[in-house]
């Protein structure tokens, strides 16, 4: 299937495919580091920064082809506007609901800080507290389009308090705060 928006090939998974899926690599490359014989928090922060690290490689991938082919440039789009584009876009595509919020702007005109929402993240919801948390990839992957739509480093912050998995009668969404740094 093609995607009409940016006009590349799609496919469809079912979201318990697909976190099935990360579920698996989760519990492979912790089970690997278990077996090198490392401390369970050294574990935690190995499996949660390799996440990380491929939701980076494909949000910055993503948010190049947005500014560069999609926008042409985006020098005539306002960087509010480039957020809301953004969130449509993969709102659209099943992730769940995107917006942006608090965003603060420096007298130049940068965005130094703001919060990046997904209500009902494909990730999180309906997961329950005591299996994988893979929200790792989607802070990853929220730091490269940022840093690609902002033309800016990022560091994007998501704290147990501000997801969604385990709590599906408290909170509706994942928060992920972001503040840009030199
Ligand atoms: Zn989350």
């Amino acid at each position: 299937m093609f995607n009409p928006a940016d006009k590349s090939r799609n496919v469809s998974l079912k979201v318990d495919t697909f976190t099935r899926m990360l579920t698996d690599i989760y519990t492979d490359l912790r089970k690997k580091e278990k077996e090198r014989g490392a401390s369970m928090s050294t574990v935690r922060g190995r499996v949660k920064k390799s996440f990380f690290r491929s939701g980076l490689i494909c949000g910055e991938a993503f948010g190049k082809e947005l500014v560069e082919e999609i926008w042409k440039g985006g020098e005539d789009i306002s960087t509010q506007e480039k957020l809301d584009k953004w969130c449509k876009f993969d709102s659209d595509v099943g992730f769940g609901n995107f917006s942006s919020n608090d965003i603060k702007i420096d007298s130049k005109k940068h965005v130094t800080s703001g919060k990046i929402i997904l209500k009902n993240n494909f990730l999180a919801s309906r997961r329950k507290h005591n299996v994988p948390h893979l929200c790792d990839f989607m802070v990853g992957y929220v730091n490269g389009v940022l840093k690609k739509v902002l033309d800016a480093n990022v560091v994007v912050t998501h704290k147990a308090k501000d997801c969604i998995q385990g709590k599906p009668d408290k909170k509706k969404e994942c928060d992920f705060y972001f503040r840009r740094v030199e």
